[in-house]
């Protein structure tokens, strides 16, 4: 059955018109597409019998909370939900003085391997849908009852890797009829898969690209990521510059540290050489240990002196505090002990 939700404002007139409906309906359906709604039957200023036709062509994803937890330090708060098949993703709220920024997932699960994640463990399960992503945010915002202003792809999932379902997401999140988050306000984040950076660059939305770099050097990145054995630094700095050329947005690159492995000085002053001069910001953060992995987190004092070198080689970076220091943190975590606890997902 066609998920509804995944469609764009224009797609549903379309849909629509093929039923013999009115354009204006398509307004009146999106907007209720974009609240907490658990069934058709709930849309009431629709006749009866268009309800009864829409919930006959049409699948309303409605996730259902699995799990939940509230970090007592920061009151991040992270879900894990169920979906229509019975897959589980995780999506995480965090509050800040300027707003509540959702960071969602956009796979179940990953296939792109990198050593230090617990989302990629057990590899790809499936896809997400556009609406599927979108009920990440409309059901946090329920279940909070707080308003979500930005979002960051951040959760499991290599976005790029799920191209159309995330860039139909972004035009209907962003988009004025719906919940309306502007693209300035959205993050893509990326392990680096060149082409489609470039190709997201054609379809010039204002968002935000964060690429997930690590390490500066090809030797030590495909260790980390096997994706840089197909794209490595150079062909992926090359595609960010294009992005900017294109969009005009300047780039942010996440460097979780691993220590004795991607925070050596050597490597920061590698790093100030290759971004110096580019539009761009680096965010410093220690690894989040994962069980499944034998990379450990760099110390404080290397994290200060590997940010020190960066802002000596003229690239600001920023070491980023840990949010939800007390709940399953890193991305995949939550997902990953519950499938190891057996449970059916
Ligand atoms: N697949 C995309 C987006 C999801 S991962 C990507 O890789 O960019 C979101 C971010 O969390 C990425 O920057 C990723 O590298 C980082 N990450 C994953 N596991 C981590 C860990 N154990 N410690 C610190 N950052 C981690
Ligand atoms: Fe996938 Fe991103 Fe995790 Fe790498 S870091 S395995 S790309 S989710």
């Amino acid at each position: 059955m066609t998920e509804i939700k995944a469609f764009t404002i224009e797609e549903l007139r379309g849909a629509l018109a093929a039923m013999g409906e009115k354009p204006f309906r398509a307004g009146q359906i999106f907007k209720w597409l974009h609240l907490p709604v658990a069934s058709f039957d709930e849309m009431t200023d629709l006749s009866k019998d268009l309800r009864a036709q829409l919930a006959g062509q049409f699948l309303l994803t409605v996730p259902r909370v699995e799990r939940k937890q509230v970090s007592a330090v920061d009151g991040t708060m992270k879900y894990l939900w169920q979906l229509h098949d019975g897959d589980c993703v995780e999506s995480v709220l965090m509050r800040y003085r300027h707003g509540n920024t959702a960071c969602v997932s956009t796979q179940v699960g990953c296939r792109m391997g990198c050593a230090f994640c617990a989302s990629g463990v057990s590899g790809l399960k499936r896809n997400l849908s556009a609406g599927e992503i979108l009920d990440q945010i409309l059901f946090m915002q329920a279940d909070s009852g707080l308003p979500v202003s930005n979002i960051v792809l951040m959760g499991s999932g290599e976005p790029l890797d799920n191209y159309e379902n995330v860039v139909n997401f972004i035009r209907i999140v962003s988009c004025p009829e719906g919940i309306c988050i502007g693209q300035r306000h959205i993050s893509l984040s990326t392990s680096g898969i060149a082409d489609r950076i470039e190709a997201l660059a054609g379809e010039r939305f204002q968002l935000t690209l964060s690429i997930s770099l690590h390490a500066p050097d090809d030797e030590s990145r495909s260790a980390m990521m096997p994706v840089n054995r197909s794209y490595p630094v150079a062909r992926l700095l090359r595609a960010c510059e294009y992005y900017f050329d294109q969009t005009g947005r300047r780039v942010s690159y996440e460097y979780a540290m691993a220590r004795g492995v991607s925070d050596r000085p050597w490597q920061a002053e590698k790093l100030a050489r290759l971004l110096r001069g580019r539009p761009s910001h680096v965010n410093l953060i220690p690894l989040n240990p994962v069980k499944e992995s034998c990379l450990l987190p760099s110390t404080r004092e290397s994290v200060w002196r590997f940010q020190q070198i960066l802002e000596q080689g003229g690239v600001t970076a920023t070491v980023r505090r840990r949010l939800g220091p007390d709940i399953d943190a890193a991305c995949g975590q939550l997902r990953r002990r519950r499938l190891k606890e057996g449970e059916s997902l």
